[in-house]
């Protein structure tokens, strides 16, 4: 019998042995799960931080599967992107979150009632993507200017000339392009400035010590001016606490999105915010 442990090289082949057996476990589930209807979108309100409405919410997507539990999209996506999997989950998506939004929107009569969903760089890259965001807009026959897709900036600038020409035609159909995580990855204004984006949404690390950390409400300052230099609304995301709400007023951030205005929850439970009745 093997000495309890081995050396190194031989717990870490265990290790990667284990990790590869969970992930190719993982792929045969996810490859059945649209079908088996065991993915659904959580959506989590976008709030007017001066009047408190409810502007939009960004669909965030989960899985529970009866072997796995529930999987987080951190843990799925990047293998549903590697598979090639996520242009199916992320047509999905799209077409759920639009028709949910429209429903919405007849609901309670706001048509102006936004979605963000989120975008995967593989998801973008596919030649059909373009058409794919033109189907789920038609058949849920919500208006373009209501979907807004939310990109890293990394993912973005991966294929940078073939990724300008798929923003510039989103862009041409009237979507809105939001900069997820801005903040969070190599930055550069030189590539922002090229972006036909639309919105910045500052990433959660910036807000966390936002009402403690000086250099923190600096950054975070710097952010909303310059995006309001470029013509682009900012969202601040993972605000959990009424004291980052109250900076980010000072600071005339236009919309917050965290755990202290709304966790993410089912559409039903959404339901009442999105009506203005919470
Ligand atoms: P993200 O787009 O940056 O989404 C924000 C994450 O922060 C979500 O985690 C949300 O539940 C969480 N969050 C919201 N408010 C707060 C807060 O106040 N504090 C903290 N600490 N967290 C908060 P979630 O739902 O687990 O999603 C993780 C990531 O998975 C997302 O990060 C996004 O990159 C990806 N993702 C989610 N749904 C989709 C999807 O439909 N398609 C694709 N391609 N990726 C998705
Ligand atoms: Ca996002
Ligand atoms: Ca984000
Ligand atoms: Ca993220």
């Amino acid at each position: 019998a093997k000495k309890s442990g081995g050396n190194r090289v031989e717990r870490y082949c265990a290790q990667m042995n284990e990790e590869a057996v969970h992930r190719l476990e993982m792929d045969s589930y996810l490859r059945k799960a649209v079908e088996k209807n065991e993915l659904f979108l959580c959506y989590q309100p976008i709030v007017n931080v001066r009047t408190g409405a409810v502007i939009a919410t960004e669909a965030l997507i989960r899985w529970r599967n009866p072997q796995l539990g529930l999987v987080r999209p951190d843990e799925f996506i990047p293998l549903a992107e590697e598979t090639g999997w996520i242009h199916e989950i992320g047509r999905w998506v799209l077409q759920t979150a639009c028709q949910q939004t429209k429903r919405w929107q007849e609901m309670t009569g706001n048509d102006k009632l936004a979605i963000f969903v989120n975008v995967s760089a593989v998801q973008f890259q596919h030649e059909r993507f373009v058409d794919d965001v033109k189907r789920a807009l038609k058949q849920s026959n919500l208006s373009p200017s209501c979907l807004h897709l939310e990109l890293t900036e990394h993912s973005m600038l991966r294929h940078l000339s073939s990724t300008m020409r798929t923003l510039d035609e989103l862009r041409r159909l009237g979507v809105g392009i939001a900069v997820d995580d801005f903040g969070s990855g190599y930055s550069s204004f030189h590539y922002l400035k090229q972006l036909p984006a639309t919105i910045l949404k500052i990433d959660r690390a910036f807000i966390e010590h936002l009402h403690a950390n000086a250099s923190d409400a600096a950054i975070v300052s710097a952010m909303i001016t310059m995006g309001r230099g470029l013509g682009l609304e900012t969202v601040a995301e993972g605000v959990e606490t009424l004291e980052q709400l109250e900076r980010l007023r000072d600071l005339q951030c236009s919309y917050a999105q965290g755990y202290a205005l709304c966790p993410p929850l089912m559409a039903e439970e959404v339901t009442p915010y999105v009506a203005g009745q919470q």
